[in-house]
C-alpha cells in the first residue's frame, strides 16, 4: 500500500492527511422511497430485496431492487460483478444517486448509485454515501473510494497527533480553526461551509509555511555578507547617457535609481526588473554594469540563447565600448582556442563586462572579481542557475531581468525574496501592434499582405511551433514552409530559414542577414522567441497559435513593433484547433498589456504550465491553488514576513514548529537551495 501511495508523493500519514479531497458530492438529504421523483439527488437506507448479474460478453449489469418500509426503487450498476458477494439479498445499505427514468423498462431508478453497506453490529459513521462525501483524485491503482475509505481510518486513528505549525497570533488574527478540526472538516465536513473554512485554513498554513522560506531567503540574501558598495559617480553616469542615441525613458530612469541605491548598499542587490518585450532592459542593465566597471570590478549578464547572448553582446559592446570598458563573449559552440582566450580574460579580470549563456555558469568558468551579475529572461532560468551565477563572485550583486510579466502571486511565489523593479513605460513612438486571427481560408489574403509590406521594404517573420520533443517534426515543418514561401509564394522576395539544428555560425549568418535587411522574411523555428531586435521587422506570422501559451505568444508579438513603422501580428490557427483554443487565443488581439495577458494565462494553463514546470523553485502546493488563493498568499506573506522579522534565528518555541512543518512539508531540494 506505501508502494502504491508513494506515486502519488504520498510518504507519510501526515502527506495522505494533506491529500485533501479535489470535490465533494453531497448526499446528505435523505428520503423514503415512495417520495423519489426523477432528478432528485438523494439518499436513501434500504435492504436488498432481490439482485442479479447480467452478462454480455465482458460486460455486466448488476441489478438490485431495494427496498424501505415505504416501497422499492431499481439501482443498476455496469461492470462490476463482485457486487453480488457485496449487496447480498437481506443486505442493509446507504445507497445515494440520482433517480432516473429509463425508457425501455419504464421505470425509475439509480445507475451507478454510491453505496455504503450497514452492518448490524456496528454503529459505524457513513464513509461513502449518505453524507457530503468527499471525492479524491485517484492515486495510480488506488481508486478515489479506496482512498477515501483509508483517509476515514487515519482521520480516526491519527489526527490527534497532528499538530498545528500556525502561530497562535496567526491563527487569532484570521479567527482561523485549529489544525485537527479543519483536518476533520475538510475530508468528512458536516457542511460545504465547514469545508470551505477547513480548506481554506490548509491553504493559508500552507502559503505561510512557504513565504517563511521565503523570507528566509530574503533574509540571508540580504545578509550573506557584505557586498560591494559601488559609487556609482554622477559622472561616469553622464559619460553614458551623453552616448545613448536617446533620452531615457522616466521609468528607465526610475529603475535605474533604484538599482543604483541597491548597489551603493552594503548588502548585496537581488532585485527582478521585469519589463514588457521593447521596453528597454538592456540599456538599464548595460548602465548598471558600467558602473561595476568604472568602479574596477567585473560585470556578467546571462542570457538564455546563444543568439540572445549575441545580440547583447553587439548591443552593449555598441553602449559600453566607447567608454572603454573591455567586452568579452563566452558561449557554447566557439572554437577551442576563442574560448580558451575569453576563459583567460575571465579569469584574470581583464574582461570587464562577459556576456554569454549558461556557459558562464559552467565549472571550468572562473570570474577575477565578479561584483555585479545580471541574468536576462529569467523565467528560462531557475533558481538553482541564480545561485550558480551568484557563486561565480564573492557576494555579487544580482539583477534578474524578464520580459514575461508575472502575475502577482506567481512573482511572490517564485522571487518572492526579491525586490521587484518595473519598466511599466515603453519608449515614445510605437503603436501597439495590430493583431488579428486566421485560419487556412485566409492564406492567400495573408500572403498578399506580407507581399506589400516586403514591397513597401518591411520585413516578415513566419514562426512555427516547437512541437513538443520532436525537433525533427518541427524542422521538417519549418523547411517545407520555408521552401513553399520561397518557391511559389515570395518568388521575388529572398526568404530565410533559421531553426535550433543549425550551427551557431550558421544561425549567426542568417540573423546578420535579417538585421541588414538582405533576408525579406525570416522562416523561424521558436528560437526567435525572446529578445531579438530587427526594428524594419513589421510583421510577425505564428503558424499553429494554438499550441503556444498566451504569454509566449505574446513575446513573439514583441519581435515587432520596435521600429517607427505600424507592425502587425497574425495568429494562424491550424485546421484542428478547437473553438476554446480560438477563443483563448483571441485575448492576444483584445490587448497589449503583458500583465494582464500573464493573469490569463496563468487562469487558463495554471502555474506549472505557465513557468514550464519545476524548475523553477516553485513547490507544489498540495492543497493551495496558485490561481485561486490569490488573496490568501498575499495575507500569508504578510504574516510569514512580520513572523521571520521577529525571530529572524528561529529560536523560539513557535519557529520550531514552523521549521519542523517546513521540514516535513517541503522536501525537495530546490525550495531549500538558497535557505541552506
Ligand atoms: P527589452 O526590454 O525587450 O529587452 P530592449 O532593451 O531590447 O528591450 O530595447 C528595445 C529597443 O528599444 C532597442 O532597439 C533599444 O535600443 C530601444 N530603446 C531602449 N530604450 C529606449 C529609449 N529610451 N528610447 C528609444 N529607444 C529605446
Ligand atoms: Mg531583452
Amino acid at each position: 500500500m506505501a508502494a502504491l501511495f508513494e506515486k502519488g508523493g504520498v510518504e507519510t500519514i501526515e502527506d495522505l492527511l494533506y491529500y485533501v479531497p479535489r470535490a465533494y458530492t453531497d448526499w446528505s438529504r435523505i428520503a423514503d422511497v415512495d417520495t423519489l421523483k426523477v432528478g432528485d439527488r438523494v439518499t436513501v437506507v434500504v435492504r436488498v430485496l432481490s439482485c442479479d448479474v447480467a452478462r454480455r460478453g465482458r460486460r455486466s449489469t448488476f441489478v438490485a431492487a431495494l427496498e424501505d418500509d415505504t416501497g422499492a426503487i431499481f439501482a443498476r450498476w455496469f461492470n462490476q460483478p463482485y457486487l453480488q458477494n457485496v449487496l447480498e439479498k437481506g443486505t442493509k445499505a446507504v445507497v445515494s444517486g440520482e433517480v432516473r427514468f429509463d425508457k425501455h423498462a419504464r421505470r425509475t431508478e439509480f445507475v451507478n448509485p454510491a453505496f455504503e453497506v450497514i452492518r448490524e453490529d456496528e454503529a459505524a459513521e457513513l464513509v461513502h454515501a449518505g453524507r457530503i462525501v468527499p471525492e479524491y483524485s485517484q492515486i495510480g491503482e488506488l481508486s478515489g473510494r479506496r482512498i477515501r475509505r483509508i483517509m476515514k481510518t487515519a482521520i480516526d486513528r491519527f489526527i490527534d497527533g497532528l499538530v498545528d505549525p500556525l502561530p497562535a497570533g496567526v491563527r487569532r488574527k484570521h479567527s482561523l480553526p485549529g489544525l485537527r478540526d479543519a483536518m476533520g472538516d475538510v475530508h468528512f465536513p458536516p457542511s460545504l461551509e465547514r469545508a470551505e473554512r477547513a480548506r481554506s485554513r490548509l491553504a493559508y498554513e500552507e502559503f505561510f509555511l512557504f513565504q517563511v522560506i521565503v523570507a528566509l531567503r530574503k533574509l540571508r540574501g540580504a545578509t550573506g555578507g557584505p557586498a560591494v558598495r559601488f559609487d556609482w559617480s554622477d559622472e561616469e553616469h553622464g559619460r553614458l547617457l551623453a552616448s545613448l542615441p536617446f533620452e531615457l525613458t522616466g521609468a528607465q530612469e526610475r529603475v535605474i535609481g533604484e538599482i543604483r541605491r541597491d548597489m551603493a548598499g552594503a548588502r548585496a542587490m537581488n532585485r527582478l526588473l521585469q519589463g514588457d518585450v521593447g521596453s528597454g532592459k538592456t540599456v538599464v542593465a548595460a548602465a548598471a554594469m558600467h558602473q561595476a566597471v568604472a568602479d574596477g570590478y567585473q560585470a556578467a549578464i546571462m542570457a538564455p540563447t546563444e543568439i540572445l547572448a549575441e545580440q547583447h553582446y553587439e548591443n552593449i559592446t555598441a553602449l559600453l565600448e566607447p567608454l572603454g570598458d573591455r567586452v568579452v563573449l563566452l558561449r557554447g559552440g566557439m572554437k577551442a582556442a576563442d574560448r580558451e582566450e575569453a576563459l583567460r580574460l575571465i579569469e584574470s579580470g581583464e574582461a570587464e563586462v562577459v556576456v554569454g549563456t549558461h556557459a558562464l555558469i559552467q565549472e571550468g568558468t572562473k570570474f577575477g572579481n565578479l561584483a555585479l551579475a545580471v541574468v536576462d529572461e529569467q523565467h528560462r532560468f531557475g533558481v538553482v542557475q541564480r545561485a550558480a551565477l551568484r557563486a561565480k563572485g564573492k557576494t555579487p550583486d544580482i539583477l534578474v531581468m524578464t520580459a514575461t510579466p508575472i502575475p502577482r502571486t506567481l512573482a511572490l511565489t517564485v522571487y518572492g525574496d526579491l525586490d521587484v523593479s518595473v519598466l511599466d513605460e515603453l519608449p515614445p513612438g510605437r503603436t501597439p501592434v495590430a493583431t488579428a486571427v486566421r485560419d487556412e481560408a485566409a492564406r492567400t489574403r495573408v500572403y498578399e499582405f506580407l507581399r506589400k509590406e516586403i514591397g513597401e521594404g518591411r520585413q516578415v517573420f513566419v514562426v512555427y511551433p516547437l512541437v513538443e520533443e520532436s525537433e525533427k517534426v518541427e524542422l521538417s515543418a519549418a523547411t517545407k514552409m520555408y521552401e513553399e514561401l520561397k518557391g511559389k509564394v515570395f518568388e521575388d522576395a529572398t526568404v530565410g530559414l533559421i531553426h535550433g539544428r543549425m550551427k551557431p555560425e550558421e544561425k549567426d549568418a542568417v540573423m546578420d542577414g535579417f538585421k541588414k535587411g538582405a533576408t525579406d522574411l525570416l522562416v523561424s523555428t521558436t528560437v526567435v522567441e525572446v529578445g531579438v531586435d530587427v526594428p524594419n521587422a513589421t510583421v510577425m506570422v505564428i503558424e499553429h497559435a494554438e499550441r503556444f501559451g498566451l504569454a509566449q505568444l505574446h513575446q513573439l508579438r514583441g519581435r515587432v513593433g520596435r521600429g517607427a513603422h505600424r507592425s502587425y501580428c497574425v495568429l494562424m490557427v491550424g485546421p484542428g484547433a478547437s473553438d476554446e483554443a480560438r477563443e483563448r487565443i483571441s485575448v492576444l488581439a483584445d490587448t497589449n498589456d503583458g500583465f494582464e495577458i500573464a493573469e490569463r494565462d496563468l487562469e487558463i494553463r495554471g502555474p506549472g504550465e505557465f513557468l514550464g514546470v519545476r524548475q523553477h523553485g516553485l513547490p507544489r502546493f498540495s492543497v493551495a491553488d496558485l490561481a485561486r488563493d490569490s488573496r490568501l498568499l498575499v495575507r500569508a506573506r504578510d504574516d510569514a514576513f512580520a513572523f521571520v522579522d521577529d525571530d529572524p534565528g528561529m529560536k523560539g518555541a513557535e519557529a520550531a514548529l514552523v521549521r519542523a512543518a517546513i521540514e516535513r512539508r517541503f522536501r525537495d531540494r530546490e525550495t531549500f537551495i538558497d535557505v541552506g
